[in-house]
């Protein structure tokens, strides 16, 4: 049996006459960048994430160098991020000319913890930027403790947990900026790129669509220098389809998590470690750790047999070549490392049979066995 790890069109047919009706719509409206498809997009994506505002932009990458400039972050700051995460994170730090400090993760959810911060804060600390990995919300209420007490903004990367809560409330609605991605892979899925930042912040939401817009408020008259990461009504207007279907599709991961639990239960792998659970979580990608020090070999097997896997992320931040001006040495973050070494993502998209799960989990414990 074919397992793929995701597939982006199964158990969207249904949605298929809608979405070509508002592709429709647009196209016959003439109004092709931001208007009045993208402010209803802001309008109602920020409602559902609980942020009193929402600015759509072109990417996750560029929501995280616009929210990262709209705080002013330039040469000479740091920025605390983790080294367990996606490159797009620590490469918006950069891309400010700003120094990424890394952080190491807690093992069990893989997610920065106030404790993994705090060892990193200097006095050019500027913001700090973690991440809702894998769709779980961060433990937020210490890092907000531990912000305040150094007065520094959180701007959340919530690129992969759009949905997601916590004991603190909805991930994107808890820092002074949040930012999202709808690359086609994300839990809310665009049919090419697109961005948001959320905020309760209404300075932060003027600073950012002006910089979203060149930096004009006035046409041809710039009063700071933007940049071009406006949002197409296309894939707004699409967004706002998808976004109405949400919850059902996060229900759907939620289901397939638990289903993975049962059927891994039931084998009892003394070499597979499984995620938490966690009622809030989004499940963005199902992530078991396999500790016998044959994740790659399974990997290949499984691949051998149709089963389609990933590595999220083979290579923490710290140690790949594009920072090694800044340092750090293997060792440095012992968690993160081992996640590294020993994390394997599972299918786990809304569209997955239950026999698809069965499949997984039967091939895994055979190799294992
Ligand atoms: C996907 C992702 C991004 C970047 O989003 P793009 O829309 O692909 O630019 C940033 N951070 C994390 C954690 C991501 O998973």
């Amino acid at each position: 049996m074919n397992v793929p790890l995701l597939d982006t069109t199964r158990g969207q047919e249904s949605l298929f006459d809608e979405l070509s009706a508002v592709c429709d719509r647009v196209i016959r409206s003439g109004r092709y960048i931001l208007g009045p498809e993208v402010e209803g997009l802001e309008q109602e994506l920020s409602a559902y994430v609980g942020a009193q505002h929402g600015i759509g932009v072109s990417s996750g990458s560029d929501a995280l160098l616009i929210a990262l400039n709209a705080f002013d972050v330039g040469p000479g700051d740091e920025v605390v991020c983790p080294t367990f995460t996606f490159f797009a994170t620590a490469a918006a730090i950069s891309r400010l000319g700003a120094k990424p400090v890394f952080c190491d993760c807690d093992p069990d959810t893989l997610n920065a913890r106030a404790s993994d911060i705090e060892a990193c804060l200097t006095p050019a600390t500027k913001v700090i930027l973690p991440v809702h990995m894998f769709g779980r919300c961060l433990d937020f209420a210490p890092i907000a403790e531990l912000a305040s007490a150094h007065a520094l903004p959180v701007v959340e990367d919530a690129a992969q947990a759009v949905g997601t809560k916590g004991a603190a409330g909805s991930a994107g609605s808890l820092g002074s900026a949040a930012c999202f991605s709808f690359y086609p892979t994300k839990n809310l899925a665009a049919f090419g790129d697109g961005g948001f930042v959320t905020t309760n912040d209404a300075e932060v939401d003027d600073k950012v669509r002006v910089l979203r817009a060149l930096g004009m408020r006035q046409r041809y008259y710039h009063e700071v220098v933007g940049w071009n990461f406006r949002l197409d009504a296309l894939q707004a207007a699409l967004l706002r389809v998808k976004l109405r279907r949400l919850d059902e599709a996060n229900a759907t991961r939620r289901d397939n998590a638990a289903r993975y639990g049962e059927l891994f239960g039931a084998h009892d792998l003394d070499a597979v470690g499984l995620p938490s659970e966690d009622p809030g979580c989004t499940w963005h990608q199902y992530v078991v750790r396999i500790r016998d020090g044959r994740r790659d070999a399974l990997r290949e097997h499984l691949a051998a047999q149709g089963i389609g896997t990933e590595i999220y992320y083979p290579v923490p931040l710290h140690m790949q070549e594009c920072f090694a001006d800044l340092g750090y040495r293997e060792g440095a973050f012992p968690h993160s490392e081992q996640a590294s070494r020993e994390v394997l993502a599972l299918p786990i998209f809304p569209g997955l049979r239950e026999e698809e799960i069965a499949a997984v989990v039967d091939a895994i414990a055979g190799f294992l066995a």
